[in-house]
């Protein structure tokens, strides 16, 4: 789903779902695009494609930190010290997390997907600058989110922004050639963010932005060589994986549960 507003992009949402769910599915995501907090959409679009289930894969979910700070500015330090932690130097860390501060389209608005970064050189590599990548086709299979809304409960951490964005990171961080990926959100009430890796896991900050704010976005680091870019791009795009285990999560309150 993609709801815009006056040419504007304001939300979007991916699902990889059993066709006897598709009805229920699509009244959910048309009610959040009407009632998005960054306005009602003008124009709304869905795309709906069968997707073989020979072609899907299953995946487990990374494990999920929590991280609370007490600002956006600690926030993005933190987010800074554990992009290098898998290797992002610190020149591009700090970059990277700049252009999402100050809008990553060339309009100074948030893309509609995601900023590809090369992680050595920080040389932007998407081919359109205001669309980007968008990861699509991917989900949790009913009893998966079932069990992580669970536990996320215990945490206060039970709301779509989690659950979405841990779905999309274990996506984006099992495809070939992904180092990490830093996000935050567009909403204006949401402030969280995270940076997630095959080795960090998802490492939620509880602080990435200031309140009101509605620029945010996605950077997804890549290690791969100009000629493989395609096939990342396509893989991201079109590969389905449907998520049935769930990995550890941890807070303040738990030091980490495995169900
Ligand atoms: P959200 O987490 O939905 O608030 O989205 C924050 C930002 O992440 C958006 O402004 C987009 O730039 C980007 N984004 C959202 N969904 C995707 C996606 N499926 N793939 C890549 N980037 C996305």
């Amino acid at each position: 789903m993609r709801a815009e507003c006056h040419g504007q992009h304001i939300s979007g949402a991916e699902r990889l779902l059993p066709g006897n769910e598709l009805e229920s599915a699509a009244i959910e995501m048309l009610q959040r695009a009407l009632r998005h907090p960054r306005g009602a959409a003008q124009k709304i679009s869905f795309h709906v494609e069968a997707v073989s289930a020979r072609c899907v894969k299953s995946g487990k979910l990374l494990d999920l930190s929590n991280n609370s700070v007490d600002s956006w500015p600690q926030g993005r330090r933190l987010a800074n010290r554990l992009l290098r932690k898998v290797g992002i130097p610190k020149a591009v860390a700090e970059h990277s997390i700049e252009i999402l501060a100050t809008g990553a389209a060339p309009s100074g608005q948030s893309m509609r997907g995601a900023m590809l970064i090369d992680a050595d050189s920080g040389e932007r590599l998407e081919s359109d600058p205001a669309r980007g990548v968008r990861a699509s086709r991917m989900d949790l299979t009913a009893g998966c989110r079932q069990r992580l809304c669970r536990l996320l409960e215990q945490l206060n951490l039970n709301n779509s922004h989690v659950v979405e964005a841990l779905t999309l990171a274990t996506k984006v961080c099992s495809a070939p050639g992904i180092v990490a990926e830093l996000c935050w959100s567009d909403d204006p009430d949401y402030l969280a963010g995270y940076v997630a890796s095959r080795t960090l896991g998802y490492q939620r900050i509880s602080h990435m932005k200031p309140a009101g704010e509605e620029r945010g976005g996605r950077a997804f680091f890549v290690r791969c060589s100009k000629e493989e870019l395609p096939n990342l791009v396509a893989w991201l795009e079109q590969a389905p994986l449907l998520i049935d285990q769930i990995g550890l999560v941890a807070g303040p309150l738990h030091r980490g549960k495995e169900v």
